[in-house]
Parts: structure tokens; sequence; C-alpha cells
């Protein structure tokens, strides 16, 4: 097995424990050097399901730096089915690192213009065969839920007053909304410009049938400029948190998380006493687009 689940542990962050506040992090990161932590999770029981029903293929989307893609070449791999993905963009430009490396563990790439792209339901008909398996882009849906409410349950959760994540598809805090306790508030960052749908997308996932669940709510405003947008400023508070923790970051996703977690602490935005538990959901891919010397991590 090349995932290491026992290697998922709580660590707790000194540089946002203050003012009255405990911070720590579930370190899912460390289940394997490249595959991230929320793919694998949203990943589990589409593959399951694709098992189930014989496929033959598993097909799905996704950028040239997708932590989905190259979770789910390393997945399909594990699980004996062959992968294709779909690679928003052009054949000819050099392969990313990422692409390489979902091409090792066996994936085909079918490079598609970014204008196609746009429409995944227009892809899918032209592109499918029979007993070929189709994974939303993100793992974005109900299974990919429910393999992330499994994320909670890993460790004893329950303590803590908030669950805080960033936020893409949405998918990673409806499953966290769906297996955290009542008492508990989730709080998601979304790390798209003015995605305000996302609400409702979250909404779609949530599983009324099993009782009352717990307040959640996505904030915005913590995208540095858009999706995989940065700044100097993020990548020097991503090096202090490195130095200061030994926590590796990416700028796409877990650095805005935890920059905005500073902020918020700055602002008292959390009442005294507040136990909160960063995600650290892995996906590290989006900084092999940044030149090696940059960060020394
Ligand atoms: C994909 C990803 C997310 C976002 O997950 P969604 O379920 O799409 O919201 C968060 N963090 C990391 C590291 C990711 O790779």
């Amino acid at each position: 097995m090349l995932i290491n689940i026992q290697n998922i542990h709580i660590q707790s962050v000194k540089m946002l424990s203050h003012q009255g506040i405990q911070t720590d992090m579930l370190r899912l990161d460390l289940i394997h050097s490249v595959i991230s932590g929320n793919k694998w999770f949203k990943l589990k029981y589409y593959l399951t399901e694709a098992l189930t029903v014989n496929a033959t293929k598993l097909a799905s989307f996704g950028g040239a730096y997708s932590n989905h893609i190259v979770a789910l070449a390393l997945a399909g791999k594990e699980a004996g089915i062959p992968t294709v993905g779909f690679i928003r963009g052009d054949a000819d430009t050099p392969l990313s690192p990422t692409l390489e490396e979902a091409i090792s563990y066996g994936m085909e790439l079918q490079f598609i213009s970014r204008t196609a792209y746009r429409d995944k339901k227009q892809i899918q008909d032209r592109y499918h065969q029979s007993g070929w398996y189709w994974i939303p882009e993100g793992g974005y849906g109900s299974l990919g839920a429910k393999g992330a409410a499994d994320i909670l349950h890993l460790h004893d959760t329950n303590s803590y007053s908030h669950i805080l994540c960033a936020v893409g598809t949405g998918t990673m805090m409806a499953g966290l909304i769906n297996g955290a306790n009542a008492l508990q508030e989730i709080i998601g960052i979304s790390v798209l410009k003015h995605h305000f749908s996302i609400t409702k997308e979250i909404g779609q996932l949530i599983d009324l049938s099993s009782g009352k669940k717990p307040a959640f709510q996505c904030l915005h405003g913590y995208d540095w400029g858009g999706y995989a947008k940065h700044t100097p400023e993020l990548l020097s508070f991503m090096r202090q948190l490195w130095q200061s923790e030994k926590i590796p970051t990416d700028f796409v996703y877990t650095a805005k998380l935890t920059y905005a977690i500073h902020d918020l602490i700055e602002k008292k935005f959390f009442p005294t006493g507040s136990r909160l538990l960063l995600i650290h959901s892995g996906g590290l891919q989006g900084n092999r687009s940044l030149p090696s010397h940059i960060l020394p991590f």
C-alpha cells in the first residue's frame, strides 16, 4: 500500500495559539509525498463503486497541476483500473511535473482546449466508451463528500469548537459538515474569487437524513486575487509557517486557509476559549509551478 493513513496525526500550531485560542492541525498531507490528503478521501467511494460495477476505465478532469488528477492516477493503479485524465490545455506545452507523475502511474492523458473544457458534459458525451466510470472534477458529488466525512473519524475530534478548511468545489467541506457533531461550527475559506454560489453547492451535498447538522459558513476575501493566485506576502507567510512549525503548505489551498485563520484570530473572530482544528488537506502540487528555490520545503 502506497498510502499511509496511520501517518495522520494532530499537531498543535504555536503560531496560531494565543489570545485564548488553541489551534491544532490535522495533518492529512502526511499520507503520501505526492498524493493530496483530501483527494484521496474524496476518491475512496467512487473507487468502491467503480469496482462494484466492474468499470474498465476511470475518467476525470483537471488542470496541469491538479491534485485530483494525480491522486486518481495512483488510486486507479492501486485498484487495478486504467485511468484517463482530460486535461485543460494544449498537448504541445511541456508537461508539468504533476502530469509526468500521473503518466508514471499509468494514466492516459487527453488534452482539451480551454473553451471546450468548460462543457464537461460534452466531453463525456464525445469520449465515453462502454464500461467507463466518470468521476466529476475535483471529486464533487455525494460519494466525494461521504469519503471526506471519514476525515473527522481518524482521531477523536469531538472536543474542537471549530473545524476549518480550504474550499474549492466544497466537497470536503460538505463531508466535514456531515461528519461533525451538531455543537461544532465548520468554517470554509474559499480559494476562488467571489464564488458566492458555493454555499448552495455545498448545501446540495449535505446529508439531511442523519440528524441535526453543525452550523457552517464559507468566508470570502482570502483568495489573494483568485484561484492559484499568490503574492510575495503569501509566500513569505508560508516560509514563516515552515520555520516555526515545520508545516509545509501550498499557495493554492492550505496557505490561504492558514493565513486566513491567522488573520481571523488577530481580528478576534473566534470567542476566547475556542479550540480550532485546521484540516491540512495535503495537495502540494501547485507549488511545483514555482521556481524550485522559492520555498524551503
Ligand atoms: C482540492 C483541494 C482542496 C479543496 O477541496 P474541495 O473538496 O474541492 O473543496 C483543498 N485543499 C487541497 C490541498 C486540495 O488539493
